[in-house]
């Protein structure tokens, strides 16, 4: 789905670079919970470690913003990717890190810091003749079953290293913003209801024909045509991440099947609601969506 009103943000568009920030650092009977705050901006992600001198013996999962993300083993302890909702607002928050035992469950408490970002309000006007789609039978329904997929989390990590843009065109300001819809109104909430109408995906204008590709490594959980979202494809890369493009021309993979990065998935095109050929990519941390180009600067562990 793409703007009309052209606003540019130079720099809203540049990639996020992890800032110069220290992690948080929390000290509690042996355990250690760091929250990384270098994406830490509405749109943006905490890497949290737990690290403990003795096995921590129970089930780990980061709190924050009234939502449970499970912690999963690395190398060297836990981590979780702890996503921070566009529409939250920047300044001091409280994250917890729950341990659940057979003896009861205590919540070590981690003061954390938003950066503030702004995302400034866009237009979007759907095209007179797809307006009609908005009311069609089923949108409902497709949203809701695009939203429950959007929430998988699958405990083993499919990609390795930095994420890369399905495209080689630079996106335009779409992430984030605060979206009117004229002629079909709500749009965004039709799949996801909680955060209201704002834009969950980057959009990359291309010419038609171009083709797209799998940004990591991933597993297809839904290949199909939604009235709506046209072309629509979701990618599980493990761990609650997942990929969703819409308005795709053509898929070229089919569902549950393994991908590498770089793979290519499909065809750009103007399907559904969509204005112009455009690739829209967003990424769901827990089924929130973030501005997809942290995964292109996640830091390694
Ligand atoms: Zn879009």
């Amino acid at each position: 789905m793409r703007r009309l009103g052209f606003i540019l943000i130079p720099f809203l568009l540049s990639t996020p670079r992890p800032a110069d920030a220290q992690a948080v650092v929390r000290q509690s009977a042996g355990i250690t919970v760091q929250a990384d705050p270098r994406l830490a901006f509405p749109g943006g992600l905490f890497v949290v470690h737990v690290t403990s001198r003795r096995p921590v013996g129970g089930y780990l999962t980061a709190v924050f913003d009234g939502r449970r993300v499970p912690m999963f083993p690395t190398r060297r302890g836990s981590r979780a990717l702890v996503p921070i909702p566009a529409t939250l607002s920047a300044g001091e928050h409280m994250m917890g890190i729950e341990i659940r035992t057979r003896r009861g469950r205590r919540r070590i408490p981690v003061p954390v810091t938003v950066q503030p970002r702004a995302y400034p309000a866009r237009s979007v006007v759907i095209p007179e003749p797809k307006r009609a789609l908005v009311l069609q039978p089923g949108v409902e329904r497709d949203g809701r079953q695009v939203q429950l997929l959007l929430r998988t989390v699958t405990p083993s990590q499919q990609w390795t290293g930095p994420f890369k843009p399905p495209v080689d065109s630079p996106p335009e300001y779409s992430y984030g913003a605060p979206t009117t819809y004229v002629g079909g109104s709500p749009i965004e909430s039709m799949s996801d209801a909680i955060y209201g109408e704002y834009h969950r995906g980057m959009d990359y204008p291309v010419a038609p024909g171009t083709l797209v590709q799998a940004p990591a490594a991933g597993t297809v959980l839904l290949a199909r045509q939604n009235p709506l979202t046209g072309g629509t494809l979701l990618l599980d890369h493990g761990l609650g991440v997942i990929s969703a493009f819409f308005h795709l021309e053509r898929i070229e993979v089919v569902e549950g099947q393994s991908l590498v990065g770089r793979t290519p998935i499909g065809i750009a095109g103007e399907t559904g609601i969509a204005s112009g050929t455009h690739v829209h990519w967003a990424v769901y941390l827990q089924g929130v969506a973030v501005d997809p180009r942290v995964m292109e600067s996640l830091p390694e562990y």
